[in-house]
């Protein structure tokens, strides 16, 4: 679950550290009020949605006075902000955090994510922030730096004041440096955060730390633990098939292309859309319906599938293992009824009761491509794909 910077700023003042004074506004009035009240000479008026890159697609405006302010108050609310994690798309913008305006004397880099093949968290820290990080590690990666943290004694005086020396933080700054670094892993850590990045974490003209921006991702399966983040979800910057399907305990995620896939299990689900590639099409969706599916849910999965108006072929993929065959062909005939099907459905039925779901389906009379492995699914889905596409346009 992702959150937004206000929030993940709330989370981290409660570990000590020092972010920016601001609050969380919904309308202009809002906004000239919270910067009246901050009082100052200068304020930054910032787009609160789940995506990075905001400053450079003209989320982030510095007002120097409160008249400024309220223009970009009026400019930034509603507007639909594209940046490179939105999608071209963008993302429409309902919230705003206005804080007091820092100075900035130099902009540095810090992050906290799972190192999946150490099994550790892995603090990245570098001298270069405020800017896109991945091209730092591309172009320049001797100024990426890690400690892979032990779970057991957490980030170390030691460690954390090598790494602060090592991103270019003087030595009077040494002793607060090591303080919120310390203080950052302990967020990550008892949030069950997934992902904690500070992107600038700047040197003040006083020669203070300060976050002054702040993301925090958390693992989904740990939020029972912590009901206070599980409120902060913000529904309006999800998808909507996505949180239907979070109702139905479905994984699924929306893609660009135009083939719908149901699949049990995650894996194969990864491979059907691999080999759906590796055929020259473009899958609509990833969806895995799981193991101990029933009926009602193989039927909530299809009809969400079908929501999505560039969907021009469905390839259903199971292997029945714990998963029935029968099961999964009950439940796509009862949605296939549902919601009159129009597009083509090219079916790959293995395993347990495979004769049974074939018969269901076979007596169904719906219009089924049936195919015998899962080269054969992918090749007659992006077929079909591909004459829906040209068939809908007119052609031939
Ligand atoms: P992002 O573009 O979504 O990562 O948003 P950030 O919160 O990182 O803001 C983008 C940039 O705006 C930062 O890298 C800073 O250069 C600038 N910025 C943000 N807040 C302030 C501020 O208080 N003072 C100044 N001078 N610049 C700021
Ligand atoms: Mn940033």
């Amino acid at each position: 679950m992702k959150i937004h910077e206000y929030q993940a700023k709330d989370i981290l003042r409660r570990f000590a550290i020092n972010t920016p004074r601001g609050s969380a506004c919904f309308s202009i009035d809002e906004a000239v009020k919270a910067a009246e009240q901050l009082g100052g000479s200068a304020w930054v008026v910032k787009a609160q949605i789940h995506a990075g890159g905001r400053g450079k697609g003209g989320g982030v405006k510095l007002a120097k006075s409160l008249d400024e302010v309220k223009q970009f108050a009026a400019k930034i609310l509603g507007m639909t902000l594209v940046t490179h994690q939105t999608g071209p798309q963008g993302q429409v913008v309902r919230r705003l955090l206005v804080e007091e305006g820092v100075d900035i004397r130099k902009e540095l880099y810090i992050g906290l994510v799972v190192d999946r093949s150490s099994r550790r968290v892995c603090l990245v820290a570098s001298s270069e922030g405020g800017m896109d990080i991945e091209e730092v590690a591309a172009g320049t990666p001797e100024k990426i730096h890690k400690v892979f943290i032990d779970p057991l004694a957490g980030l170390t005086a030691q460690d954390a004041e090598d790494v602060a020396r090592k991103i270019g933080i003087e030595e009077s700054a040494a002793a607060a440096a090591r303080t919120l670094l310390q203080g950052l892993y302990r967020a990550y850590d008892s949030t069950d955060a997934s992902l904690l990045e500070i992107n600038p974490l700047i040197l003040t003209a006083e020669g203070h730390l300060v976050a002054l921006d702040a993301k925090m991702n958390f693992d989904d399966n740990a939020l029972f633990r912590h009901p206070d983040i599980a409120e902060l979800r913000d529904l309006d910057e999800e998808d909507p098939a996505e949180i239907e399907a979070s109702r139905h305990d479905l994984s699924y995620i929306s893609l660009d292309g135009n083939i719908g896939c149901l699949v049990n299990g995650a894996g194969l689900a990864m491979a059907t859309m691999d080999i759906i590639k590796l055929y020259g099409g473009s899958p609509a969706n990833f969806l895995d319906v799981g193991g101990g599916a029933t009926a009602e849910k193989v039927a909530e999965a299809f009809k969400l599938m079908l929501r999505n108006p560039n969907l021009q072929a469905i390839l259903i993929n199971i292997f029945g293992g714990i998963m029935k065959c029968d099961v999964i062909a009950e439940g796509v005939v009862a949605a296939a009824r549902e919601v009159k099907l129009k597009v083509p459905l090219v079916v790959r039925l293995e395993g347990t009761n495979v004769d049974l779901g074939k018969k269901i389906l076979a007596e169904s009379r719906l219009l089924i491509i049936s195919a015998g492995n899962m080269a054969d699914a992918a090749e007659k889905a992006v077929t079909a794909a591909a004459s829906a596409a040209e068939s809908a346009m007119g052609g031939a």
